[in-house]
């Protein structure tokens, strides 16, 4: 079954991970849809004062405070950040608090929105409910041949994680049958994960490759140790289904972007 169920509740349209919502009542996890045209991010170029209210209308929707939302400056790196409770804010309404330089998140406190933004890229969303840990992490081509999920589970078993117990989750995304990549991409990656199947990584003609970055992150993860039935993944392509999704690809580079979030929401101040 897709473990992203979209709902156009309260203005606010989006995708939510149900399935954990219900086992981790205090879990708000989920991406927005394109509803209403609605970016998110600072950095593509929009009215900075509009960005900030599309989010504050999505921290109505959620029932979350706009004052927990926290996010990094993405760069396709794989550098992730730990956020304490008092750097809760940080990004949320300029760029300048964002974590420099930031694609994955990282958090034990409660009431810190983890926030990351998406066109294509692939969300990868975590959560170790023996530690209570959570995390997000921006995944394109570049991220994941560098292996921020990976990089991810072992931060989280840093942070005293049982990787036999990390759940992870690929949210909507440029599916494989819409990635297509050159030779630097294919060889880059068949670096990093030299078992890659045809499902992950066909050949469609000289220097022409279908990539399914979602699947090839599953494996990833899998090889880092977290147990296959632990990895949600969606159907969802991002570049499939304009009437859901921005798609950087798609729409020529001129588009917006969606955002994926995980929240401890109910635990006191963390
Ligand atoms: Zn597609």
């Amino acid at each position: 079954m897709e473990p992203f169920q979209f709902h156009d509740g309260a203005g606010a349209p989006c995708f939510f991970l149900s399935k954990w919502e219900k086992e981790f009542p205090h879990l708000s996890v989920g991406m927005s849809a394109r509803g209403g045209g609605k970016n998110y991010a600072l950095h593509v170029g929009d009215d900075p004062d509009r960005v900030i209210a599309n989010r504050k209308s999505l921290a109505k929707a959620l029932n979350l405070p706009f004052a927990w939302w926290t996010c990094g400056e993405q760069v396709h790196g794989t550098d992730i950040r730990e956020v304490r409770a008092e750097d809760r804010g940080r990004g949320s309404d300029s760029r300048r608090t964002a974590f420099a330089d930031t694609d994955g998140l990282v958090t034990r406190a409660s009431g810190v929105w983890l926030t990351s933004f998406y066109a294509d890229c692939v969300p990868l969303i975590f959560y170790s409910p023996d530690v209570d840990v959570i995390g997000i992490a921006h995944a394109g081509w570049r991220g994941t041949v560098g292996g921020i999920g990976p990089k991810m589970v072992r931060r989280m078993v840093q942070m005293g994680a049982d990787v036999g117990r990390i759940r992870a989750a690929i949210a909507p995304s440029i599916g494989g049958c819409c990635y297509e990549v050159d030779d630097r991409v294919a060889g880059a990656l068949q670096e990093v994960l030299p078992s890659a199947s045809n499902e992950i990584l066909k050949s469609i003609q000289p220097g022409k490759w279908k990539l399914d970055l979602r699947l090839a992150n599953r494996e990833m993860l899998i090889l880092e140790g977290i147990r296959p039935e632990h990895v949600e993944l969606t159907h969802w392509c991002t570049s499939c289904h304009p009437e859901y999704f921005f798609s950087y690809r798609r729409d020529k580079g001129k588009t917006g972007r969606m955002v994926a979030w995980i929240v401890k929401r109910n635990r006191g101040d963390g």
